[in-house]
């Protein structure tokens, strides 16, 4: 590939380096659109598809299959509040780790079927993130165990509870003494609850906590600064200057949903008035937040700390109060671009209490000490962030562990009760906590998945899932949610709620009684208030207030001296680890979820697997090439992972993602990517020192959307293309905008426009349209798993994606511009254009794609015969093809998860983005029953509706008030 690079990239906008190079592997996408070996499937592949998709039924051929005639029941008596094809809505609440996610459920005869935010809820304020989206998708994974097991032995549940009696009354005779238990940190109230009742029940008994990915070093270094138990809270719309010290607060930081609203809301501009944020980002390796910088800076994460050094010196050279600069000054970088550190100092300054400094959770504490001491002489403190306490949490602490191993071996510990994590997993280090746990006598998993803890309990017992349950939640700002379940468990299983109250009183078996009772205790007696929280999702007038906080200076820079940066200020040719979570599934506990596994990186377009990020430069000193494999050593671990090339990348950084190579999380999960714990374990979130990367010979093939859906730039010729784009793609600076808020209707000319074809006439009843805001867009992806819950698109597995058969009806087109080793981002959501004059419609030889009086570029299903004239014609890409019956193996408990109104496309069949049709038409019955006209905003497609920066607008562009004429 390098040979082929151009020096410097010769296209404004380019998709990747193969893209620039022209490689044979792109070149083979773009100019076909239905790759070879279209119509087999091997039988190795169609055994991993079928497992895939859950399948352990009749394997009859694929190519053989007939539409399947099933028969409905109707209801002999109805229930009383249920009127079938009417949806019911609840509020409740999803927790991960310490965030809540306030939703709303939709449910269809009591089935929940799609989750959306709560408007009323502080972090979703009505958005949600792609866990959110795909959580429905885990609520009917078959792969949850659906009974207890012993030594590997399903059990009954009455033997369970035999046991667990028995348990109760040993902690009883002996004040809890030698048990221990585990948990995650944990928000939620009542769970605090049962915890203080069963430590000072059973004295003798322990607590540890654990959390994989944590905030903990934030916690510290603010405390550092302040002395208090706080963690911060930021409110980014009132922000003009961000500036993110490797922080990814747009999509994998905690509260990423509230951060992208309200960042959104500052860099949003609709008139000429509009004021825009500036945000400046300083990271190693390339992130959504990376993307939407004005200003980057690539630098190694290991270099973070200098360059908070540098900026604080800055500062206090220019005028701001900062004592603590004489102890950091001996950590100062003078290879740091220093003027650009300037820059962003002097527009800190201007910008005081308007400005904002956020620093990534894998940053150690003398950095977020340091960050919360330049937020305070920025005057950004009560402004544009805020301190809450965290006496109400239970938080994790790296050490809690550690002692929960030491004491297992010491053998003070000698049952052991793991509460929904998976530590033998994630602590695969050379102290793994598999060989603690070996040495209880007695150890019980409760959790969703016998996953690899349970495994290796003598006891795992299943426990419900949030959508099943009553729990409650508390948020950084104090508002509390209740957790109500929205349908019975499918597996009969308790929560973690009952499970635990069971050990004070064998009769406490109501998770209900126990929020209700913590309700009771510490919000109202009220029946009323009860009713109200249930209905709102919020526990009114549970948000309290920030904690007012002062940075001790003295005590600050006692504690930075105290505590030396753990990595050398000065660049070293060594080579860092970066370990971060990955945007599908998190930490690993999404790993069976489908629909996030075959979820394109927002970055990278890898989707199934993970990889070794490095830049194309380290890639070139070890010889290495996109898909090689390569050993990554450090100390006496080593681990082999593909590797992959990603522009923006800082060059001595190697970027590893938590969350794969599971090896029991379901049939889904298992097995897909690498498991990078063993090395996280030892080296923690970031490590800078001796490691050895080396080419081991082998390739692995990964799936990657990047360079799907292109066009033919053969035929259509490269550079045309490129002069047409601005005239496509048309951009302005603010500056620009300001001087000529009508550019873009002027950037052409048309001669006045002839028609080839019959024009509809669009002047009457709605036009639908859309229109999505790139400057606000990040990437997130939830509008995709929106759309896919929302439509019932089918995952089709890695080996499918390879050939370019994704489902997605949403895509995020993601470019880069300019230097070719630290370019600019830009995403681009694309669905169907719902074309006018619709390319499709013209060449679909029976008429199975046509246009309504309203606009929408419609699709009947069962008039396709599968030509596919229509996605070749397709100039934008949108139309997707059911190469297979890939739901035909679907479990019933699986399409509990689909839309009703929604229907579930065949083998054969062309699909695409429907505006989400049936949102329309539930509109316009409601608005038809009500003698009314639709109202500006009622219809929300589903992209729209979860989209956290509200770049999605959707309505009638004929209704020159709407929100779409006007954006
Ligand atoms: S349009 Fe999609 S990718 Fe962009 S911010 Fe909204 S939800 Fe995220």
């Amino acid at each position: 590939m390098k040979k082929n690079l151009p020096a410097t990239p010769r296209d404004r906008y380019w998709r990747s380096l193969e893209d620039m190079a022209q490689t044979e592997e792109f070149r083979r996408f773009v100019e076909n659109e239905f790759p070879e070996g279209t119509l087999e499937m091997s039988s190795l592949s169609r055994r991993s598809f079928l497992s895939l998709m859950g399948a352990s039924l009749a394997l009859a051929g694929l190519a053989g299959c007939r539409r399947p005639v099933e028969k409905i029941i109707p209801y002999v008596g109805a229930p009383e509040d249920i009127l079938p094809g009417i949806p019911l809505y609840y509020a409740s609440a999803l927790p991960l780790g310490l965030d809540v996610r306030g939703v709303v459920v939709e449910n269809h005869e009591g089935r929940p079927t799609k989750l959306e935010g709560n408007e009323l809820h502080p972090s979703s304020g009505g958005k949600a993130d792609v866990w959110t989206q795909a959580a429905i998708l885990g609520l009917y994974d078959p792969d949850r165990s659906q009974r207890p097991v012993h030594f590997g032995q399903e059990m009954r549940w009455s033997d369970f509870y035999g046991v667990w009696e028995q348990f109760r009354q040993d902690l009883r005779a002996h004040q809890g003494s030698g048990v221990a238990f585990l948990s995650s940190s944990s928000n939620s109230p009542t769970l605090i609850r049962l915890r203080q009742e069963i430590l000072s029940t059973y004295p003798q008994a322990r607590w540890f906590t654990t959390e994989p990915v944590s905030d903990h070093a934030i916690r510290q270094g603010v405390r550092q600064a302040t002395r208090k138990r706080v963690q911060p809270r930021y409110s980014f719309d009132k922000a003009r200057v961000i500036l993110s010290l490797d922080a990814d607060f747009l999509l994998t930081e905690r509260d990423a949903v509230r951060n992208a609203a309200g960042f959104a809301r500052g860099r949003r501009v609709e008139t000429e008035q509009d004021e825009m944020n500036r945000l400046y980002v300083v990271e190693s390796s390339l992130t959504v937040t990376g993307g939407m910088a004005d200003n980057r800076y690539r630098i190694p994460s290991s270099l973070i700390g200098a360059f908070t050094a540098e900026l604080v010196y800055q500062l206090q050279f220019l005028g701001l109060e900062l004592p603590v600069v004489e102890a950091v000054l001996d950590y100062r970088n003078s290879g740091l671009d220093q003027k650009w550190i300037q820059e962003v100092a002097i527009d800190l300054i201007q910008n005081q209490k308007r400005s904002l400094v956020v620093a990534g959770r894998h940053q150690p504490p003398q950095v977020h000490a340091l960050v919360a001491a330049i937020n305070d002489a920025l005057w950004n403190t009560g402004e544009t962030v805020q301190y809450y306490g965290t006496d109400d949490f239970l938080l994790d602490a790296p050490e809690s562990l550690s002692q929960l191993k030491q004491a297992l071996h010491s053998g003070e510990v000698e049952t052991v009760v793991l509460l929904d994590t998976n530590p033998v997993y994630t602590d695969s280090g050379t102290s793994p906590f598999r060989e603690a746990l070996r040495q209880a006598k007695h150890s019980y998993h409760l959790g969703l998945y016998r996953d690899e803890t349970g495994a290796a309990c003598e006891w795992h017992v299943p426990l419900a899932h949030p959508l099943e349950m009553w729990g409650d939640a508390r948020d950084i700002d104090g508002t509390v949610s209740i957790i109500q379940p929205q349908i019975r468990p499918l597996f009969e299983a308790p929560s973690s709620l009952e499970v635990l109250a069971r050990l004070l009183d064998p009769n406490r078996t109501s998770g209900h009684e126990e929020v209700r009772a913590t309700f009771r205790a510490h919000f109202s007696p009220s029946e009323a208030v009860w009713n109200r929280a249930l209905h709102d999702g919020v526990v009114p007038d549970s948000t309290v207030d920030p904690v007012p906080v002062k940075i001790r200076h003295p005590r600050l820079i006692a504690a930075v001296r105290g505590n030396p940066f753990p990595f050398p200020a000065q660049v070293q040719d060594q080579l860092e680890c970066l370990f971060r979570v990955s945007p599908s599934v998190y930490d690993g506990r999404f790993a069976n979820n489908g629909w996030l596994q075959e979820l394109p990186d927002p970055v990278t377009k890898l989707s199934w697997d993970n990889a070794l990020l490095i830049s194309r430069h380290l890639a070139e000193t070890y010889g290495l090439e996109r898909g090689d494999v390569a050993e990554v050593s450090v100390g006496g671990r080593s681990l082999e992972l593909p590797v992959w090339i990603v522009p923006g990348q800082a060059d001595r950084t190697l970027t590893l993602e938590l969350g794969y190579g599971r090896t029991a999380a379901g049939r889904i999960g298992n097995g897909v990517g690498v498991n990078v714990y063993p090395l996280y374990a030892e080296l923690g979130p970031l490590y800078s020192g001796p490691v050895r990367l080396r080419k081991t010979g082998q390739r692995l093939t990964l799936a990657c959307t990047q360079d799907h859906h292109g066009l033919d730039t053969e035929k259509l010729a490269r550079e045309a293309i490129q002069k047409r784009l601005p005239a496509i793609y048309r951009e302005a600076t603010l500056e620009e905008y300001r001087r000529n808020p009508d550019f873009v209707e002027e950037a052409v000319e048309h001669p006045p426009l002839k028609s080839l074809w019959e024009e509809p006439d669009y002047s009457q009843g709605p036009q639908w349209g859309m229109s999505i805001d790139l400057t606000v867009c990040t990437g997130c992806n939830a509008c995709t798993i929106a759309c896919q819950s929302e439509n019932n698109i089918p995952i089709v597995g890695k080996e499918q994606v390879e050939r370019g058969r994704e489902m997605h009806w949403m895509r995020l087109d993601r470019y880069y511009r300019g230097d070719f080793d630290d370019p600019e981002m830009v995403i681009e959501p694309v669905a169907c254009q719902q074309c006018e004059n619709a390319p499709c419609e013209q060449v679909c030889p029976v008429g199975a794609t046509s246009h309504t009086p309203d606009g929408l570029n419609a699709m009947a299903y069962n008039r396709c015969v599968g030509t596919r004239y229509c996605s070749n014609n397709c100039p934008y890409k949108v139309r997707r093809f059911n190469f297979y019956n890939y739901t035909k193996d679907t479990p019933e408990i699986v399409k509990m998860a689909m839309n009703p109104e929604v229907t579930v496309r065949f083998r054969g069949v062309m699909e695409k983005c429907t505006y989400c049709v049936q949102r329309i038409n539930r509109v316009k019955i409601d608005s038809k029953n009500e003698h009314r006209a639709i109202r500006d905003g009622e219809i929300k497609t589903a992209c729209e509706q979860t989209c956290p920066t509200d770049a999605i607008v959707f309505g009638d562009i004929r209704d020159p008030e709407s929100r779409v004429s006007r954006v």
